[in-house]
């Protein structure tokens, strides 16, 4: 054996002995030895290991076992105060590790300085707020410090998800406290951008850099349209009802919402928690461990959560809102699934979502603007892309990887029919080249669709030879925009990262020019161009899957009720709510009641032949009814109802009553009319005192005639009258209360 092999071995059986010494560990996860070796041999170190991964470790083992003290870079506070618990957790000697921040008393920071300077503690960590004090350098330049490790290294990247401007100042305090002391930088989330970014600020040298693969192989991806509110929601409770049990974790984008969606979920008797920065840290500490301890299965929250959390059976994480990155959205679906078992990560995506974003940063400078501009572009593209959202994931991340169809999230288990590109493809690198690779996205495909834009005729760029080329093809701008995105994917062009956004071509794509081959790829999901029509598709599709024999009969038991009661139809139950019979299958009182636009009053006014003819229904056809599953409406607008009932009574006028919650008069009106279905009186006399007594009890005659409540053919039909449309609307709820129960 020669003396090198000698060496290796021993310090192998070192790092593995201290390992359990230390950690109580048998073997290293991943590349964990490497990094640690490379940390020990004072090289320069730079590690991007997704969370889960035993990123700590890299560190923490290295100081613990050498000389003097590490110096730990951390963000945030409670982080670091998890951190030392840990450390603490393994060692007899408490003083193994301290945290020096803003939260300790000075008696506490002479001890932890005391300590320091004794040579006990082996981990010391700061946040980089304490480093910007002059004593404070003054101290640590005074200590025998190993190496100093910056954790969530791209908090100095304004491309990352966190920038802290702090830590820009970072390697200035290093070389304050001490010159030639190695330096590992750790992160959870980089793209080759901030990757750079990283590199650059803390002058890393020589660095030996490990990049652990980002794909989480037991994680679900999937984007469900979002045409509208209710429609996602019932996706949502029917997901979870589906889970019952389980633990989640559902994003939405600011604290209004979080409380919302908690209420609503547990009106649907779903154990959920609101969990934001608005709450009292005392109630966010309590929600947390509640979730921690699976007294609650869902916890809804903003971004504030999940920093340090570490739950390893959280099953799903739904986005009801589209993260403002992919970094953010990456972090945040990583926490489903840690322990390995497969978890489910769901996005609600909506283009108004994305002009919400958008329009939030209308008030940030221009230059945080157009990042973030740019950051919401990228996850729109993966949101909107028709290719494997594993592949697209890593890509983002800079990970090369041989996946084509992963088995394993919506775009590869309903792959899309993939078009032959040969000619388009040849049509963008044409133009690429033409304009030097000067150009981004937005810009090209402007460019190849002949698109005369202020700039293009500044440049001159109309007088190109491949201007227009793309008219030939006869697609329009999402094509191209799609087309391009796949070609990134593919390799043919990148994104550059010193000029970021400018397309250039890779090797690839020469090796393409010069000799074109077919290629065939899936184009984007066209979600952007659903509306209100592919809502009224849904609604007929969902209509279809209802049992139409049991909806024939319920409407003849309504027209009996009708008859015997001498009042409309519509009156007794809307057609909307014998639908939801047909899909829930009320058979008795209490389920009756969770039917749309019923309440106690009418359920037991007129709902018994319909539960009795639906029970025996059920019986006779085998029919599994669903699992108890039901849209229940949330508190909050039961208090505007409330509000609304109260200010009627009191005759108050409506646009005192609108102006008051911040309504306007027509969804004031639609609120009432709600609560009028809903089965509770609201005398409206009082509003209906300008209109012609006469007129009045006419039109409310008319009512009682129709059959079906169209109240356009009314209007249609007094449209001599002087009547407005609100007026109408008012009488016909005159005319519920009056008649109708
Ligand atoms: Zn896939």
């Amino acid at each position: 054996m020669r003396t090198t092999d000698k060496k290796m071995v021993s310090e192998n059986l070192h790092l593995n002995n201290a390992l359990k010494e230390h950690f109580g560990f048998d073997q290293f996860k991943g590349e964990q030895k490497e990094i640690i070796e490379s940390i020990l041999n004072k090289n320069d170190t730079f590690v991007i290991m997704p969370t889960g991964g035993g990123k700590s470790l890299c560190y923490q083992l290295p100081a613990l076992i050498s000389e003097g003290v590490t110096v730990v870079i951390s963000p945030l506070i409670a982080l670091m105060k998890n951190q030392v618990d840990l450390v603490r957790s393994f060692s007899e000697k408490e003083q193994v590790a301290h945290f020096l921040n803003s939260s300790l008393t000075k008696a506490q920071q002479r001890q932890v300085k005391g300590d320091l300077e004794n040579g006990i503690t082996r981990l010391l960590y700061v946040a980089p707020e304490t480093l910007t004090k002059e004593e404070n350098i003054e101290f640590l330049s005074g200590l025998n410090i190993s190496f100093f490790a910056v954790d969530e290294a791209h908090c100095i990247s304004e491309w990352g998800h966190d920038f802290r401007p702090e830590y820009r100042k970072l390697r200035e305090m290093m070389k304050e406290i001490g010159k030639d002391i190695p330096i590992i930088a750790l992160t959870a989330t980089a793209t080759p951008k901030v990757q750079d970014d990283i590199v650059k600020n803390l002058e890393l040298e020589n660095t030996n850099t490990f990049i652990a693969s980002f794909n989480r192989p037991n994680l679900y991806y999937e984007i469900v349209p979002k045409i509208n509110k209710n429609q996602t929601l019932r996706h949502m409770v029917r997901f979870i009802s589906k889970n019952k049990g389980k633990s989640g974790v559902i994003y939405a984008l600011n604290r209004r919402t979080t409380e919302e969606l908690a209420a609503m979920l547990m009106a649907n008797g779903i154990k959920a928690v609101a969990y934001h920065a608005g709450l009292e840290s005392g109630l966010r500490a309590k929600r947390q461990d509640q979730f921690l301890k699976d007294e609650v299965d869902v916890i809804v929250a903003t971004i504030a959560f999940g920093m340090g959390i570490d739950k390893p059976d959280v099953r799903f994480v739904l986005h009801y809102d589209v993260p403002k990155s992919i970094e953010n959205y990456y972090q945040e679906t990583g926490r489903a699934g840690r322990d390995g078992l497969k978890s489910s990560c769901i996005l609600y995506y909506s283009y108004k979502d994305v002009e919400k974003l958008e329009h939030l940063m209308r008030d940030k400078p221009l230059s945080e603007r157009e990042m973030g501009a740019q950051l919401i572009d990228e996850m729109l593209a993966y949101t909107e892309s028709g290719a494997c959202r594993r592949r697209l994931l890593l890509h983002y991340f800079g990970e090369k990887s041989n996946i084509e169809n992963c088995g394993y999230c919506d775009n590869c288990i309903n792959p899309k029919e993939p078009l032959d590109v040969k000619d388009s493809v040849k049509i963008i690198l044409d133009a690429v080249k033409e304009l030097h690779e000067k150009v981004g996205i937005n810009y090209l495909v402007d460019f190849v669709l002949g698109v005369k834009t202020p700039q293009i005729i500044t440049y001159k760029h109309d007088q190109c030879k491949t201007f227009a080329s793309g008219q030939i093809m006869e697609m329009d701008a999402p094509f191209w925009q799609s087309l391009i995105r796949q070609m990134m994917l593919e390799g043919f062009i990148r994104k550059d990262i010193e000029e970021y956004g400018l397309i250039k071509i890779t090797k690839e794509g020469e090796k393409f020019l010069k000799n074109p081959f077919a290629i065939k790829v899936p184009l984007n999901h066209e979600y952007r161009d659903m509306d209100e029509s592919d809502l009224e598709n849904e609604v007929t599709n969902e209509t279809e899957h209802l049992d139409p024999v049991l909806f024939e009969d319920l409407m003849k038991i309504r027209e009996k009720v009708a008859r015997k009661h001498d009042i409309p139809p519509y009156t007794v139950f809307f057609e909307q709510s014998l639908e939801d019979m047909c899909s829930l299958y009320p058979t008795n009182m209490e389920e009756l009641q969770r039917i749309y636009g019923v309440n106690q009053g009418k359920a037991l006014k007129f709902g018994r032949p319909f539960i009795n003819h639906i029970a025996t229904y059920v019986e006779e056809n085998d029919i599994i009814k669903p699992d108890d599953f039901v849209m229940k409406n949330v508190a909050s607008k039961s208090g505007i109802k409330v509000f609304i009932i109260q200010n009627i009574d009191r005759q108050i006028p409506l646009e005192n009553i609108a102006s008051a919650k911040n309504l306007s008069i027509e969804e004031l009106i639609e609120a009432m009319e709600e609560i009028v279905y809903g089965g509770t009186k609201l005398n409206v006399n009082y509003l209906l005192e300008d209109i012609d007594e006469d007129d009045l009890e006419e039109i409310l005659d008319y009512f009682r005639e129709v059959e079906e409540d169209n109240l356009e053919e009314i209007c249609a039909e007094f449209s001599d009258y002087d009547i407005e449309y609100e007026q109408f609307q008012l009488i016909r709820l005159k005319f519920l209360n009056d008649f109708g129960f």
